[in-house]
């Protein structure tokens, strides 16, 4: 356990993005990563607030959950963290794009034959790289900023670089098995060029060695 008692926000799950009031792009992600992370965070002692997109999920004991659906309102969510935030594992699987617009009724078909359809798409803000760096911006004191990254095939070169462009201080490496499973095979790069590889855990497990990093912030 860590010495004294941390500030830890963690993002999980999709996010979705409405085309109309009945429609959205979203994602596979169970969320079941960045809750364990929320629970060993808490077990060890810290504060501890979850913001979740869309899942189904229960919320861990003493840990406070803010539910979201879109990339937007998450990014919002994580903003209002910051003044307190000490740590930030971002383990949601947010939507790259969103419909460029939300149709205020339900999208009809249109009755002139075509088998084609056109949905305009404008780029989410990315979450993680904003706020690592307003983070670093911050003077008084350090957060520890861990992003995530799923790559198909051998990842490690483009995850390194995916660390330096956002700025974070670990990125963990996951491969597609981690997808709705119970248990997973990641890689913990470092700025250091450090890598921790941790083989078949179930995710429970790979949560408590996360929340192990904190003994950076010693
Ligand atoms: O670029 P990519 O989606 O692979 O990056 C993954 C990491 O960045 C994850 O930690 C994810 O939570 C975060 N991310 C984000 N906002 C986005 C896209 C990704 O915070 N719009």
């Amino acid at each position: 356990m860590s010495p004294r008692k941390l500030s830890v926000v963690v993002t999980a799950g999709p996010t979705y993005e409405h085309v109309d009031p009945v429609r959205f792009l979203g994602n596979e992600s169970s969320g079941r990563m960045g809750f364990e992370i929320a629970r060993a965070a808490q077990a060890a002692g810290h504060r501890v607030t979850l913001v979740a997109g869309p899942v189904h999920q229960e919320t861990p004991e003493g840990v406070k959950r803010v539910d979201v659906v879109s990339a937007r309102d998450m990014l919002a969510a994580v903003e209002g963290t910051l003044d307190h935030a000490d740590a930030l594992f971002m383990a949601a699987a947010v939507a790259d794009w969103r419909p460029r617009r939300k149709l205020r009724g339900k999208w009809r078909k249109k009755d002139d034959g075509s088998d084609v359809a056109i949905l305009e798409l404008t780029r989410n803000p990315d979450i993680l790289a904003t706020v690592a760096k307003k983070l670093r911006r911050r003077a008084e004191r350090r957060c520890l900023i861990v992003g995530f990254a799923l790559e198909t095939g051998s990842g490690i070169a483009r995850a390194r670089s995916k660390m330096q462009r956002k700025g974070t201080d670990y990125i963990v490496l996951n491969d597609e098995t981690a997808l709705g499973g119970d248990r997973t095979s990641v890689t913990v790069l470092g700025r250091e060029g450090d890598e921790l590889r941790l083989e078949n855990r179930t995710k429970k497990s790979v949560a408590r060695s996360l929340v192990g990093l904190l003994r950076d912030l010693k």
